[in-house]
């Protein structure tokens, strides 16, 4: 099932839609009220099923796709998760200080504050004022289900609910020069999410997702989810050991090699930009860069 939250243009409220099999979005109001999916998602157990089954919905003309978690608790993010990525990150000299190419024995878990999520088709706001090396990072999220700490490895999919696209935007010179990623990957727009949230069951085996980006259609970014370094369930174990997750919390799982700090020169994103950002099964993000969305 794919869920979604969208603007409705004639009455402008924001509300919770499913996705059918054409394409066309229904209005979910009737079964779920003014809940976010947020929230829907939190009650799953006693809404999931008439979520499911649910006929007869308004189809709604036109909606304005917002980001399917508009405000997660938390995002976190993995730093350094597919090997080639490792290697073009530590080549860039942008890893400072150590200029690494080693593969991380443990995940580099961070976060990006969820102010900077926006929607699947928004506009990245370049912030010139603040950077000029602006880039992409194409990513699989993982949304949580049933929250909770210490999840094992062999629980950890169990507390998955679905899956969404994050571009993890990045100011590379904010995050070269803080020496710590929150600022470079928090500026505001920087987390386009959607744009759909898909659930775990029509998903099945992540593993076997493609993720992929390009850049004004040129191809920059193709790896499967099998080449993570840390899978699914050792991030999930990892960041529960001693923070509880909460349902509706995301967790960006990485990017693959092929971001704009692997060419040489290296190739930032321009006003005018557009990146798009695809998982199989799960839609892609298409984003100008641009001026901010009012
Ligand atoms: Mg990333």
């Amino acid at each position: 099932m794919k869920l979604v939250t969208f603007t409705d243009p004639q009455s402008g409220r924001t509300r919770v839609g499913r996705v059918e099999s054409d394409g066309r979005i229904q209005d979910l109001t009737a079964t779920v009220g003014a809940r976010t999916l947020r929230d829907v998602i939190e009650e799953w157990d006693r809404l999931g099923s008439a979520v499911a089954s649910a006929t007869d919905l308004p189809v709604v003309d036109a909606p304005q796709l917002r980001p399917p978690i508009e405000l997660p608790r938390t995002l976190y993010a993995v730093g350094k998760n597919y090997r080639n990525h490792v290697q073009e990150f530590g080549r860039s000299g942008y890893d400072n200080p150590d200029l690494s190419t080693d593969i991380p024995t443990v995940p580099v878990i961070f976060s990006k504050v969820p102010s900077s999520v926006t929607g699947p088709f928004d506009a990245i706001d370049p912030h010139q004022a603040v950077t000029s090396e602006l880039d992409y990072e194409a990513e699989l999220a993982v949304i949580i289900g049933r929250g909770g700490r210490g999840i094992s490895r062999e629980q950890a999919m169990d507390h998955v609910w679905g899956y969404t696209i994050i571009n993890d935007v990045t100011a590379r010179d904010q995050q070269r020069d803080h020496q710590q990623w929150l600022i470079g990957k928090s500026l505001d727009t920087f987390a386009p999410m959607g744009p759909w949230a898909v659930t775990a069951d029509e998903v099945g085996d992540p593993a076997r997702l493609e993720v992929s980006a390009t850049v004004n259609g040129e191809p920059r970014q193709k790896a499967l989810v099998s080449d993570l370094i840390f899978d699914i369930p050792e991030l999930i174990r990892t960041i529960s050991a001693g923070i509880t997750l909460y349902s509706g919390d995301v967790i960006a799982t990485g990017t693959p090699a092929g971001v704009g700090i692997s060419f040489t020169p290296p190739r930032f994103l321009q006003p005018g930009d557009v990146v798009e950002c695809a998982v199989t099964g799960l839609g892609a993000l298409r984003n100008t860069i641009g001026a901010a969305p009012k």
